[in-house]
């Protein structure tokens, strides 16, 4: 999203709109897919030599649950958004694009669950405990934890 600067009166000027998902680049993340488009409400200003531009982002996307492995869809939010650009006389435009890219990385939840819920798979045969039950005695059977414990290190 590029914001022409010229253009921008002494109060500032609001920009609202939508930019394609692919500019996330999610081809390379493995645990995200299927972007819709960006959503920005944003508030531009030039203060001194700088475009000081504030708002919020969201984009709704397809998260890998780290419990359960299954796809689920879930809104990132930027509430926060702030960012001044060198804007001195003659600066024409000022391109958004990386950092909406980039804040939207990072608002990106470091533990997504598909519900507070989620039972997650069995750690011993894999099967998925929110569709079904398995045989494993998970709760009190020898955990993962105990089998470390064995290991003389
Ligand atoms: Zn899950």
């Amino acid at each position: 999203m590029k914001i022409m600067v010229a253009r921008i009166p002494e109060e500032g000027s609001d920009y609202k709109g939508d930019e394609s998902g692919s500019i996330i680049g999610v081809e390379q993340e493995q645990f995200i897919r299927n972007p819709k488009d960006v959503h920005y409400e944003l508030h531009a200003q030039r203060v001194s030599d700088e475009l000081v531009v504030r708002g919020m982002l969201d984009v709704d996307v397809d998260l890998q649950c780290a419990r359960c492995s299954e796809f689920f869809s879930t809104t990132v939010s930027v509430s926060d958004f702030l960012r001044a650009y060198p804007a001195p006389e003659g600066t024409d435009s000022v391109d958004l694009t990386d950092d909406f890219r980039e804040e939207i990385l990072l608002h990106m939840p470091g533990f997504p669950v598909c519900s507070e819920g989620c039972k997650g798979v069995c750690p011993q045969c894999g099967v998925d405990l929110n569709k079904g039950s398995c045989t494993c005695k998970t709760e009190d059977g020898p955990s993962a934890w105990s089998a470390l414990d064995g290991l003389n290190l």
